[in-house]
């Protein structure tokens, strides 16, 4: 298996090449080459296996250079028992027809561990295989958990630096307690005074900055990306909806063969993405739905088309999904323009110096053909939260209420009652001042972020996981912020 760029054929790289590289030279995002198929049969033979095996089955598909010993290897380490309990993605039924996926049983307790936990293993050894001399660092925007899921993936792996840019006043309490007490000598992390997108976009000219690159370059570092745009993120992700399907399988909840719905509460369309390419791989998913907070650029462009950047930016109670150039969306571009870069490449570049585009009639019928759009707002998503609660005993954060709420929309306008999975990215627990605001407690003022946590416990009797507790009694070892446009000269400073 070859991999793409987006924007170009010229650049056919190998999958260890793409993870080393992470974001393709002409500024393009790495995609397969063709995509795999997987038959019921394979599928169905999934169902005996733990998570580990489900995963090797999948990656093998796509990570042709390395061999299965490898890749049963890197798994291993990644979703380890210590690190994940017994199970790294339980599907939990909630209702007849609606089952929730919960992705966040990491050392982070956010989804984003699913991914950062295997890239750390995957590339090491694409670096190895590539023969890549130089030390890789680690560049990452992140708008919350990808920070802090990363820092806890590479730090102390050898031959890497990692550095983490995140909005100062953009993530939660406890995200940032997670990532300012980050240990590792290897590990640097920064505030910016600025949004999730302006902290994206300073990584993406650090990457495309060519002086920059060959300056370090003479100093022995070479970049890379574990941001979603890295094909070494996107790559595990897949893997969670072949589980989740033989798991509702095994539940009694579908047969062998039917179709199911998924649905996503998304940001940068990394997490759906995957969704998707379980799809094509023939995986029998009938609609993936795109859901979105009020940062509702995504489902105005699955309804019309148009993706248009130039809007307000709101903080919401989701703050994972605040984003408003969803990076990923360049990948299924590619796909539903049957893998026509100079198309691609026009919209990007029109993306970049207007703000918008619009994709053609036939593009659009083919989007609207997979996945369907819909938002859902702070009050609603509170709603959904306390009656979910209330009704099922089920307590869930703010970003899986955004999918939940969403999924009721769509089976409000279609009355599709296919069996369909909720995706939860996060623990109830790291958005602890809102799932209890949500839950009618009206908070002390200034109750600390740890606080909180024991109050939500008492209220619920569900556990707290025990890392963030531990986060209480570490130091803080990042205080540094710097503005938007000085995070090159951090990264010099940092390395040179
Ligand atoms: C990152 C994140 C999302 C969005 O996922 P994308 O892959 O960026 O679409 C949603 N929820 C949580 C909790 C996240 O951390």
């Amino acid at each position: 298996m070859l991999y793409v760029s987006t924007r170009g054929k010229t650049d056919i790289v190998s999958s260890a090449h793409a993870i080393t590289r992470g974001l393709a030279g002409d500024g393009g995002l790495f995609v397969p080459q063709s995509i795999p198929a997987m038959r019921m049969t394979d599928i169905k033979a999934m169902s005996g296996k733990p998570y580990t095996e489900r995963a090797v089955d999948v990656l093998l598909q796509y990570l042709t250079d390395f061999s299965e010993d490898e890749l049963r290897q890197c798994v291993n380490a990644a979703y380890a028992p210590e690190k994940f309990g017994a199970d790294p993605a339980p599907l939990v039924q909630v209702n007849e027809n609606t089952g929730v996926l919960e992705l966040w049983h990491g050392p982070t307790s956010a989804f984003k561990d699913m991914a950062l936990q295997l890239l750390p293993h995957l590339l090491t050894r694409s670096i190895r295989k590539t023969g890549e001399t130089n030390k890789v660092v680690i560049l990452v925007a992140t708008s919350g958990d990808t920070g802090k899921a990363a820092l806890e993936g590479f730090a102390n792996v050898e031959g890497t630096q990692i550095i983490v840019f995140y909005p100062q006043d953009g993530v939660s309490d406890m995200q940032k307690r997670q990532m300012i007490t980050q240990a590792g000598k290897n590990v640097k992390v920064f505030g910016i005074e600025g949004n999730f997108d302006d902290a994206q976009r300073g990584v993406k000219e650090i990457f495309g900055n060519t002086a920059l690159s060959t300056a370090l370059g003479t100093k022995g570092y070479s970049f890379s990306s574990a941001n979603s745009i890295n094909w070494g993120r996107l790559v595990p992700q897949i893997v969670y909806y072949f589980s989740a399907y033989v798991d509702a399988v095994k539940a009694g909840k579908i047969e062998a063969g039917d179709g199911i719905n998924f649905v996503v509460p998304t940001g940068n369309f990394g997490n759906i993405l995957a969704g998707y390419y379980a799809k094509l791989m023939g995986l029998p998913i009938e609609r993936l739905l795109c859901a979105s907070n009020s940062n509702n650029v995504l489902t105005d462009f699955i309804n019309t088309g148009t993706y248009d950047k130039r809007r307000e930016f709101y903080k919401t109670i989701s703050p994972s999904m605040d984003i408003l150039v969803s990076s990923n969306l360049e990948r299924l571009l590619y796909n539903v323009t049957d893998c026509d870069s100079a198309r691609v490449a026009e919209y990007m570049k029109q993306l970049n110096t207007e703000g918008a585009y619009k994709v053609d009639s036939d593009d659009l019928k083919r989007i609207q053909s997979e996945f369907f759009g819909a938002w859902v707002d702070e009050l609603e998503t509170k709603e959904a939260i306390g009656r979910i609660y209330s009704d099922y005993h089920y307590l869930m954060d703010t970003h899986t209420a955004v999918a939940w709420r969403a999924l009721e929309k769509y089976r409000f306008l279609t009355s599709d009652e296919t069996y369909t999975v909720v995706l939860s990215t996060a623990s109830p627990y790291k958005f602890a001042d809102s799932v209890l605001d949500a839950l009618g407690d009206s908070q002390p003022a200034g109750s600390d972020a740890f606080a909180k946590l024991h109050e939500l416990n008492a209220k619920t009797g569900v556990e707290i996981p025990p890392r963030m507790l531990a986060l209480q009694e570490l130091p803080v070892l990042h205080q540094e912020i710097v503005a938007a446009d000085k995070m090159e000269l951090a990264v010099m400073t940092n390395l040179l």
